[in-house]
């Protein structure tokens, strides 16, 4: 997505755990919730976001990746888009059965280096535990084990699923069955965009 619409993908999972990795203040408290599966509290990601958002490379768009996750997140976000007079242009909604997201999230394995994700099953690396585009090591994310994946379920059921509600009033939601491979959700996604 990042390169056919060239604007930058915000994944506040990957800014905190950038912060876990830097030891910063604000990583060293996030990971305990992160390792339990629970989400962070809102006025850390609220700030997050809000910085991010004002950076140069966000000037023509960009894409979030797990945010918002709760509605006073979103209520906090439709505030300052609100402000800055750019709405959002559409939430898409991927929909996916648990356990599927179960096999997917507890097969992924990620790049040290260059950030690759690959699956254990669906898309191995061609010599295991090692990146082919960079010869990097690959890892399993803390979270990504089935306790703390079916935690993360139930957080996403009580906090995040009301939020489609929420954005169905605001007409911009776009519903893709999740069950295809990557290449063919991309497509439905790009359709669903226009
Ligand atoms: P993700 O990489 O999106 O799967 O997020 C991994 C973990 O980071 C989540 O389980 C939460 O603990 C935390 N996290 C990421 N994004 C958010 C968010 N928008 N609100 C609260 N916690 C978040």
């Amino acid at each position: 997505m990042i390169e056919k619409y060239q604007i930058p993908q915000i994944s506040t999972g990957d800014i905190l755990r950038q912060a876990v990795k830097d030891g910063t203040e604000m990583g060293n408290a996030a990971k305990t919730y992160m390792d339990r599966g629970d989400l962070v509290p809102d006025d850390v990601i609220i700030g997050i976001v809000k910085d991010r958002i004002k950076a140069d490379d966000c000037k023509n768009g960009y894409i979030f990746d797990g945010f918002p996750r709760t509605l006073p997140q979103a209520e906090a976000l439709d505030k300052v888009l609100d402000e800055l007079g750019t709405p959002l242009d559409a939430v898409v909604n991927i929909d996916v059965p648990e356990d599927v997201v179960v096999g997917r999230l507890s097969g992924r394995r990620t790049c040290k280096r260059c950030g690759t994700l690959y699956h254990m099953i669906a898309n191995p690396t061609k010599e295991e535990g090692i990146c082919d585009k960079c010869g990097g090591e690959t890892f399993q994310r803390d979270d990504d084990n089935e306790t703390t994946i079916r935690q993360r379920l139930e957080v996403y059921r009580e906090q995040t699923f009301p939020l489609i509600d929420h954005y169905t009033t605001q007409d911009v939601v776009k519903t893709i069955p999740g069950e295809g491979t990557p290449k063919e959700i991309f497509e439905l996604t790009c359709q669903a965009l226009g």
